[in-house]
């Protein structure tokens, strides 16, 4: 396979395009940096995913940049959150704003290998892995909408660790929940998210059902409220060609709020068998992930936050004397 290597500054750079087409990761020691040059966002996403899934720290922890030149077809998969499984975008090849970046992860990396063993010590716990990466780049672990998570919140680097969804969310919130109980964590709130019960879905659908059947094809009418005879009922009994008139005492309904009021809505359930009418539906929700239906709640709450290394982790699992 041909590489592409340039020099830019003094450090050696690889163009990815060739490796992510056949999705096969360079050698560990093929160039400082690497960055990509390739079009098709599923592409670059399977390949981003194979460097943080390699169990070499001079892999995983590799400076990869995107380029903003090719920005605009990675535009209609936001959701794979490119930006966040690498480095960031740069333009024209130009990594001068990254170099004392990028050098803080050199230092990094050769530290990490002058520890002796420790280099492939820890490499199956992501927790470690993910300490390494944001301590090597100053970053916080932070949440990210995507409507191809599972809840539709994720935590993308690490969660690209998995390979399904789901597990990416168990394994991803529990290994937070872990780190944090250990003190290798501080956790800021950022949403309250409700999902649900039976497969931690958050794609959902409410909607108003019938109390008597649960059915929800439901018809909604107004109510008016005659004030003269005091009688109330549905909008429909009183319409009369163009007018409104009282089903009750007969006279002609004229301005609302002078000779009467809509004091609210009436539903009917529309399911043949049933046929109740009520005003106060209940909330039903229904899973698009699972099928599952479950009132309001039943629903799990879970609060999402994003998450920072702590003094204890850098010291325990960092620990890296000479910074
Ligand atoms: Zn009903
Ligand atoms: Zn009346
Ligand atoms: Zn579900």
């Amino acid at each position: 396979m041909a590489e592409r290597i340039i020099n830019i500054k003094d450090f050696t750079v690889l163009l990815l395009e060739d490796s992510i087409e056949n999705n096969i990761l360079p050698e560990a020691t093929s160039a400082d940096i690497w960055i990509v040059n390739h079009k098709s966002a599923w592409h670059v996403l399977r390949f981003l995913k194979k460097i943080i899934r390699s169990s070499d720290p001079r892999i995983y922890l590799k400076p990869v940049f995107l380029q903003r030149e090719f920005k605009s077809f990675y535009k209609f998969n936001r959701e794979y959150n490119l930006k966040q499984l690498c480095d960031g975008y740069i333009e024209n090849l130009d990594i001068s704003k990254n170099i004392i970046g990028i050098q803080h992860i050199f230092d990094f990396i050769s530290e990490l290998k002058k520890r002796s063993g420790s280099l492939y010590e820890n490499n199956n716990e992501h927790f470690c892995r993910i300490a390494y990466y944001c301590y090597s780049r100053q970053k916080d672990i932070k949440i990210f909408e995507s409507h191809d998570s599972l809840t539709g919140y994720s935590y993308p680097r690490l969660e690209a660790h998995f390979s399904d969804r789901n597990e990416a969310y168990l394994k991803g919130r529990r290994i937070l929940r872990e780190a944090h109980k250990n003190n290798f964590l501080k956790r800021e709130y950022v949403d309250t998210t409700h999902i649900c019960k039976k497969c931690n879905s958050g794609f959902l659908i409410y909607r108003e059902s019938c109390p008597s059947c649960g059915g929800h094809d439901l018809q909604v009418r107004s109510l008016i409220h005659h004030f003269r005879c005091a009688y109330v009922g549905p909008e429909d009994e009183f319409r009369k060609e163009n007018h409104l008139s009282c089903p009750k005492c007969s006279a002609q309904l004229r301005n609302l709020a002078v000779d009467y009021d809509k004091p609210g809505k009436i539903f009917y359930c529309k399911n043949e068998k049933c046929g109740k009418e009520f005003q106060k539906p209940l909330i039903a929700v229904h899973c698009v992930n699972c099928s599952t239906e479950q009132m309001p709640y039943e629903l799990k709450i879970e609060k999402v936050y994003q998450y920072e290394l702590t003094s204890e982790a850098i010291n325990e699992i960092i620990n890296i004397k000479s910074y």
